[in-house]
């Protein structure tokens, strides 16, 4: 079925599908689609991407027809790939580290010890930092893992990263509406100790 010019990708559509979708931040925006509207306008250059390293800057130069030019390592290095590992007996069952994970790759409850999906992590990094026993490590990524290819990790991490964006949107919103409600039953009661 042909598509509709209103229905075909955007240059940061295109752009963004070409991103690795860790959301790590390295390139100095905050996220992939971030940095893809930077590009799009001018005020990033395509070689800001540690984890997509030489491939990924080769693809955005061939979808922006420019040449391709060597990482920015002001940005970080590029490196091999790798996941999160939790010493599950140091863990102390804050949940921070499932708060940061942009791909909801970690399972756990408050109080209790806390698992990384192997399979879903990017290696993003990004709930390190957070925990405050230090009991996240990288760990090499398992052969099944790294294998998959770099286009189908990047799709994987963009549904995950979607589907909790929309999560996250949708507790907001509810978290909004009972604040709302509890706002007018106490002004109603207000109201009614006045009268
Ligand atoms: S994966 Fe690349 S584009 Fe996405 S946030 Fe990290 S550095 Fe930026
Ligand atoms: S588990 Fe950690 S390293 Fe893996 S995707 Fe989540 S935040 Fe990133
Ligand atoms: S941040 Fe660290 S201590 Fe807290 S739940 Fe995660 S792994 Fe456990």
């Amino acid at each position: 079925m042909p598509v509709s010019p209103d229905e075909s990708p955007t240059l940061i559509d295109q752009i963004n599908a070409l991103l690795p979708q860790t959301q790590c931040g390295q390139c100095s925006f905050q996220g992939c689609r971030p940095y893809a509207e930077a590009i799009a306008s001018g005020i990033a250059d395509i070689n800001q991407c540690p984890p997509g390293g030489d491939e990924g800057i080769r693809d955005l130069a061939a979808l922006l027809s420019v040449s391709p030019k060597p990482l920015n390592t002001k940005f970080g290095q590029h490196k091999p790939p790798s996941v999160a590992f939790i010493v599950e007996e140091d863990c102390i069952g804050c949940t921070k580290c499932i708060a940061a994970c942009p791909v909801d790759a970690i399972l756990g409850a408050s109080k209790f010890m806390h698992t990384v999906i192997a399979s879903e992590c990017t290696g993003c990094e990004l709930c390190i930092v957070p925990c405050p026993v230090d009991c996240i490590v990288m760990k090499p990524a398992p052969p099944n893992n790294a294998e998959v290819s770099r286009r189908q990790k990047s799709a994987q991490a963009k549904r995950r990263y979607d589907a909790r964006s929309l999560r996250k949107e949708k507790e907001e919103t509810e978290k909004a509406e009972r604040a709302r409600k509890k706002k007018q039953a106490l002004l109603k009661m207000q109201s009614v100790k006045k009268m």
